[in-house]
């Protein structure tokens, strides 16, 4: 069987790598810039990290700071106008996964004509055709993995949509963890369960490969090791290096593998009741892979022992239970609500969320076992209620 795994060209990581910006920017001879970030990280000054050495090295930068969290379709539209109106060089997104989205769809469709819109997965009628301006993107949180995936989200009226193309990959990405020291706990929290359900689901994925599983897994690793001092002490450089490299590795697992149920039940969440993403992921986790453990109980014991545990005296069968509910646990420990009642969602709502998630057909492919309506409808239902159900033969 052929394999096909695609990496953004050139990454740095580890604590202290952002040192390697302004060689980077040298070598795009780069000379009017585009930053993309959120005006929170301005306030908090981390745009100096960034702005500070390449003024001095006399790059002109200009600060874009009308990134708001989870997108919606509007803010894309003003930044890829701004970018248009504007000759850079190089854009360089400092953010989240919010500002790390827009910035790629800046540099992309900078050069393109048309809207945002038109270029969306599921009712665009236009084609990215070129590269567009390169990109750098350097992370803040420890979760999306968009500094290494070809995807930007974008919130639309009741749920999300991504436009995707390999041209979105950044030219470099630099993951350094020391930028998310400032990380507040319970945006480690959502974002840390992000990445985690990235490998989660990028393992159990039915396009998984060699590649991806041992990505998959290290990050499972990592970040089952570390999420739960990160969340309790921010300054901890041990476990925010960990998430840090957890979640980059999952996004390169999940970019390859791609991610399934999960994902396809979380959209609506956040576009309907503008929940964030990682939290959206987070309360549906157990309860997908709890409904769906049956058809991934080998796959599932491999995620209970990447989680820390031992599985040497259980069955399959057993340790794919205990996953389930480990990942339950872990929610929980990280203060995340654990079920759609702890999100004020109420249960006239489900129907909704249903009819929308069963549209995300490019994510449900992927699911081990397929997710028709009324699965999906189940799957909501037992999130809503606390309960994990599995699903009837
Ligand atoms: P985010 O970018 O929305 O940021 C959340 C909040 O954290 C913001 O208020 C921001 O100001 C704050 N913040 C970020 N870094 C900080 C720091 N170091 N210190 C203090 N505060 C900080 O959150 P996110 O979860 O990283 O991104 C979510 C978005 O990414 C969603 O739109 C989601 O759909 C998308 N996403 C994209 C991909 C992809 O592959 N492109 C994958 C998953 C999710």
């Amino acid at each position: 069987m052929s394999e096909k795994i695609t990496f953004a060209p050139i990454s740095y990581t580890g604590w202290g790598s952002l040192e390697h910006l302004e060689e980077e920017v040298k070598r795009f001879n780069a000379k009017k810039i585009l930053l993309v970030t959120d005006p929170f990280l301005e306030e908090l000054g981390l745009t100096n990290n960034i702005v500070v050495p390449l003024e001095q090295a006399g790059i002109e930068v200009d600060t874009y700071t009308e990134v708001v969290p989870e997108p919606p379709l509007a803010i894309g539209e003003k930044v890829v106008a701004y970018t248009r109106e504007h000759q850079f060089d190089l854009v360089i997104g400092l953010g989240g996964g919010s500002a790390l989205d827009l910035t790629k769809i800046a540099g992309v469709l900078a050069t393109h004509e048309g809207k945002v819109e038109d270029y969306l997965n599921l009712t665009g009628t236009k084609k990215i055709q070129s590269k567009g301006i390169p990109t750098i993107l350097v992370p803040t949180t420890s979760g999306t993995g968009s500094e290494i995936t070809n995807i930007s989200v974008l919130s639309l009226e009741t749920t999300k949509d991504v436009i995707a193309h390999d041209y979105l990959l950044a030219d470099v990405a630099i993951v350094d963890p020391a930028l998310t020291i400032s990380l507040p706990s319970k945006i480690t929290a959502a974002t840390g369960v992000d990445a985690l359900t990235h490998a989660v689901e990028a393992y159990i994925s039915k396009f998984a490969s060699p590649i991806s599983d041992a990505l998959a897994l290290q990050a499972i690793r990592l970040i089952s090791k570390s999420i739960r001092t990160a969340v309790k002490n921010g300054t901890d450089k041990q476990a925010r290096s960990d998430m840090s490299y957890g979640s980059y590795l999952a996004g390169l697992a999940f970019f390859n593998a791609g991610v399934a149920g999960v994902h396809a039940l979380a959209y609506p969440i956040g576009g309907q009741f503008h929940i964030a993403h990682g939290d959206s992921n987070a309360v549906l986790l157990p309860y997908v892979m709890g409904y769906i453990r049956q058809s991934c109980e080998k796959r599932m014991k491999d995620i209970y022992e990447a989680m820390g545990f031992s599985a040497t005296n259980l069955s399959q069968t057993e340790a794919s239970y205990k996953c389930v509910i480990e990942l339950k646990r872990l929610v929980e420990d990280v203060n995340i609500p654990s079920t759609l009642k702890g999100f004020n969602i109420t249960e006239d709502a489900l129907e909704g969320l249903t009819n929308d998630a069963i549209e995300q057909k490019r994510i449900l492919a992927r699911s081990p076992l397929p997710l028709l309506k009324e699965d999906i409808y189940e799957i909501y239902k037992s999130a809503f209620n606390g309960v994990i159900i599995e699903k009837q033969k």
